[in-house]
């Protein structure tokens, strides 16, 4: 299964998708992750993120699509994987389409994470990580209204895409999580 989490950071997509890949037994791909990691240890691809990762802002789409074409490339994505945090932008998109459709493949399902803005301002706050400061916090914000969320629009026009609440407590995140898988209404 091909899964793509789209959704503004605050939303839970973090808790979900560690739920979900457990359930699934496929790889979680959380570029937010590649990338903090990949800062920790200084690499040459480290240091370029840094300080769009600092001021929350994206990452360029070409240093995104090598992090990500790397990680495709390894076995374990050979079952399926799922994405979260990736695609952020229109132009990250299309280049997973083309990369997917280059190789007879296609997506399942891309599931929006739909939570209001004031709750996700709250939620932010309370979290401890460096990009989580109230300035840093608008800034991501602002990336995702004006770069991400068109998003939604384009995967809606694909078929692809289901909205879930992303309120309520992360068993009941999960429960409508479950409820839109492809065949979920059969099972
Ligand atoms: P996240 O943990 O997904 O909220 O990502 C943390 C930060 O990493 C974001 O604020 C961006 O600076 C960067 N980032 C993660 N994924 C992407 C992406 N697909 N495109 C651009 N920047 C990204």
């Amino acid at each position: 299964m091909r899964i793509v989490f789209l959704g503004p950071p605050g939303a839970g997509k973090g808790t979900q998708s560690r739920r979900l890949v457990s359930y699934l037994g496929v790889p979680h791909l959380s570029t937010g992750d590649m990338l903090r990691a990949a800062v920790a240890e200084s690499t040459h691809l480290g240091n370029l993120a840094r300080g769009y990762l600092d001021r929350g802002e994206l990452v360029p789409d070409a240093v995104i699509l090598q992090l990500v074409g790397a990680r495709l490339e390894q076995e374990d994505c050979r079952r399926g994987w799922l994405f979260d945090g990736f695609p952020r932008t229109l132009s990250q998109a299309e280049a997973l389409d083309r990369s997917l459709s280059a190789a007879g493949l296609s997506l399942d399902l891309v599931i929006d994470f739909d939570v209001d803005e004031k709750e996700l301002i709250e939620r932010l706050a309370g979290r401890r990580r460096a990009d989580d400061q109230p300035e840093v916090i608008q800034q991501r914000l602002r990336a995702y209204r004006d770069q991400t969320r068109p998003l939604t629009e384009y995967y809606r026009r694909h078929g692809l895409l289901k909205s879930i609440a992303a309120i309520g407590s992360p068993d009941e995140v999960f429960a409508r999580v479950k409820s839109a898988l492809p065949g979920a209404g059969s099972r």
